[in-house]
């Protein structure tokens, strides 16, 4: 089961009642966190993701409000006593900044390896059974979305290896994938399992102006978590010359991609209430949430 949660759901500055926006992706144990703006330790304590279990963190982009935050978490994390390597993914080009911001917090007892994702479509990484591929964004500098899909294996069917008399301590042998000889026919896994599985997917993008790639790249994500900067369709100008978005525009990503639900995040100080405009989103597609700080889901 893939646990996964949203601590925050601001954007700019964290609010006393809206920490800023990251999201937490836990399997098998170990967790990715994407994105670290200042307090984001805090929003993960009271949201329950516990820190001992981050194995990657992967950055957006550099604006402080995603990155901010990584001093105070890896001395958080340190402090707990983790040994243990961190791996931080963020955009190419960023590798200084990122080394700088550690640099004010020197001894903390644990490696912590950086590596850099070219801002093309080709970029791509391997992290604890996923594979995570990225978009680049349309913001004021360079941005990386990221999904995460997990591809499952069929279900091994006892029915179908008992109807063919296959001996029962030849069955893991078949589960974990492999073949076997039995009278002298050749047996495979996929003789004894189930129709294929989805895969599971879910993609994050934040910051972003609105722009038609990102429905290709969304295409079924069981979970689209994506930036919904202003509730109000007037604040369309505002949007698009700071690279962000309106529900609306996310919501039409939502419905277009066949995704299965959309979290909305990442929203402006300025909107007090972001579920007055829930609405508007949800009319458009209807499986729109609006999250509130610690929003989680199983998938
Ligand atoms: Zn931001
Ligand atoms: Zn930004």
């Amino acid at each position: 089961m893939i646990n996964v949660c949203l601590p925050g759901t601001g954007g700019t500055i964290p609010l006393k009642d809206r920490w800023l926006t990251c999201l937490w992706i836990e399997y098998n144990g170990k967790a990715a966190l994407i994105d670290c703006g200042e307090g984001t330790q805090i929003a993960l304590a009271e949201s329950g993701c516990k820190l001992s279990k981050i194995e990657a963190i992967f950055i957006t982009h550099v604006h402080a409000d995603h990155i901010a935050g990584l001093p105070g978490l890896l001395l958080t994390m340190g402090n707990h006593g983790r040994t243990e390597p961190v791996t931080i993914y963020a955009p190419i080009g960023t590798h200084y900044i990122i080394g700088n911001l550690c640099s004010i917090c020197p001894f903390v007892p644990f490696a912590l390896h950086v590596k850099e994702l070219d801002i093309d479509e080709e970029a791509h990484a391997e992290w604890n059974g996923f594979d995570v591929n990225v978009l680049p964004l349309r913001h004021t500098m360079p941005c990386l979305g990221y999904s995460f899909t997990m591809h499952r294996r069929p279900v091994f069917s006892p029915e179908k290896a008992e109807a063919m008399g296959i001996p029962k301590q030849l069955w893991s042998v078949l589960h974990k994938g492999g073949e076997i000889e039995l009278d002298g026919r050749k047996i495979t896994c996929d003789m004894v399992t189930d129709a294929a599985r989805d895969p599971i997917k879910i993609t994050y993008m934040t910051d972003t102006q609105y722009f038609p790639k990102m429905t290709e790249f969304a295409e079924r994500s069981d979970l689209l978590v994506c930036e919904g900067m202003y509730g109000d369709n007037g604040s369309d100008g505002k949007a698009h010359e700071k690279g962000h978005m309106l529900f609306a525009q996310s919501a039409a990503v939502a419905a277009d991609s066949g995704s299965k639900e959309l979290w909305l995040t990442h929203f402006s100080p300025s909107m007090d209430n972001p579920f007055d405009y829930a609405e508007i989103a949800q009319e458009i597609f209807p499986n729109t949430v609006i999250p509130a700080d610690g929003m989680k889901c199983a998938l």
